[in-house]
């Protein structure tokens, strides 16, 4: 049996990851949970999220065929107990998978990538659970059944790439207080191999406890579970109530899409090849724009205040550079995530000089002249310019990275890109 949650949370308290983590502990009787619990990310530009747009998916193997009935009811009982009904956007679904088929695979296959790449209605859910007659509770609007079925989908499916993530979980009583961890063990954990995203060493912060009053103490991110096990192991903390190793599709770039900018669309991912149509420039706030141009179409690409260091490789592109951009685009500007620097362009096209300033254009093909003297010159001329920055792969720091990005650590580790990783 597979089970899918989601969307029984509230901005001021619970988590659905700390729900599942309550349910593996009260499903240890009816059965074991096959390889791992799944941690899935939806689209991260929906716009009902609560937080981090997560759904959760517990693969089960029943000590017996006939505790289905049973089990059910214990999820949808521990469901009504925990999730937060009082929060208008908060609207849980559960999804029960029993058996499979060919068919059922293709349609969920298809359904869950959609969930994470696109934006879908309750209906498509509801459709797919009519026709393949699966068992379901959809709470008030039933919204959590969208994330709830492409979880459970993910399980039934398989993840095409994925990492682990180990959630430490806080005593109830401390909900809400500040969170006691032990600064130094974080910095040394930090350093275990195969994990990431435990600090910013680039901006001297600690990034692996959030500052909301949720269940959550810490989360440790790493390629394996005996990676995200030995950091834990060095981490000293106030006491973990319960930890899970999750299988999680964080940190495997899922969400995004190969596309033109001319087929772009708002609340999706995407990468997108092209050259920098106009310079970048500052605005109030510290945010960076530059435009991006593919031929199709150009788009605004964006490199927002919080992604910090990043900014400054944006600022020193060039009008002629050649990119790959990374990341999610809303109100037709992209949030960059990461950026490939495919060519530095090192000349610009100048009005010639004269007397000491630039020759003025007498008008189109027919040359400058110069306003001091009068000369006249047919060409404009070629200023190299110097470049700063060198071609390759730069991304946005930790502290500023969304959860389903993959880290250029990853890139590292499987060697999959050839060009510079900086
Ligand atoms: P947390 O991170 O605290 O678990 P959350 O950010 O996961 O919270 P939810 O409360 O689960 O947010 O709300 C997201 C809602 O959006 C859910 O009802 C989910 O089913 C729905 N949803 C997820 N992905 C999509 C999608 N691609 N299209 C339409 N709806 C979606």
């Amino acid at each position: 049996m597979i089970i899918g949650i989601d969307d029984t949370d509230s901005k001021d308290g619970m988590c659905t990851t700390y729900l599942a983590a309550v349910l593996i502990e009260k499903l240890k009787e009816y059965g074991t949970i096959r390889e791992y619990p799944l941690l899935i990310r939806l689209n991260p530009n929906i716009k009902y999220k609560t937080r981090g747009n997560a759904a959760l998916a517990l693969p089960l193997d029943l000590i017996e065929a006939g505790a289905a009935w049973e089990i059910k009811r214990l999820v949808v009982e521990t469901v009504e107990n925990m999730a937060v009904f009082s929060d208008e956007n908060t609207n849980p679904g559960v999804v029960f998978i029993e058996r499979t088929s060919k068919e059922l695979q293709n349609d969920l296959a298809l359904f869950s990538m959609r969930a994470v790449q696109d934006v879908l209605e309750i209906r498509e859910a509801r459709e797919l659970l009519a026709r393949y007659n699966l068992s379901h509770k959809g709470f008030k609007n039933g919204r959590g059944l969208i994330g709830a079925l492409a979880a459970a989908g993910f399980a039934l499916c398989g993840l095409p790439d994925f990492t682990y993530e180990l959630i430490a979980y806080r005593e109830k009583v401390r909900w809400g207080t500040t969170r006691e961890i032990d600064q130094e063990s974080v910095w040394t954990a930090s350093s275990t191999p195969d994990t990431w995203d435990t600090v910013d060493y680039e901006n001297k912060r600690i990034v692996f406890a959030p500052h909301s009053p949720d269940p959550i103490l810490f989360g440790i991110r790493g390629k394996s579970e005996s990676a995200v096990r030995s950091a834990f192991s060095l981490i000293r903390s106030e006491p973990v109530e319960r930890y899970v190793v999750y299988r999680t599709n964080q940190n495997t770039d899922m969400h995004l899409v190969r596309a033109r900018i001319s087929d772009v669309k708002d609340d999706r991912s995407y990468i997108i090849g092209g050259m920098v149509g106009k310079n970048p420039e500052t605005i109030e706030g510290g945010h960076v724009f530059f435009e991006l141009n593919d031929g199709s179409a150009a788009l605004g690409c964006a490199a927002f205040e919080p992604t910090k260091g990043f900014r400054s490789i944006i600022r020193q592109l060039c009008t002629g550079d050649e990119v790959e951009v990374y990341g999610s685009v809303k109100d037709r500007t992209m949030n960059l995530e990461k950026i490939n620097i495919k060519t530095l362009n090192s000349e610009v096209p100048r009005n010639p000089l004269c007397c000491g300033k630039r020759m003025k254009s007498i008008g189109r093909d027919q040359g400058y002249r110069c306003v001091k003297c009068g000369a006249i010159k047919k060409e404009q001329e070629i200023e190299m310019l110097p470049r700063n920055i060198l071609p390759g792969f730069y991304e946005v720091p930790p502290c500023a990275r969304r959860h389903l990005s993959k880290p250029l650590i990853r890139f590292r580790m499987t060697g999959e890109e050839s060009s510079c990783v900086h």
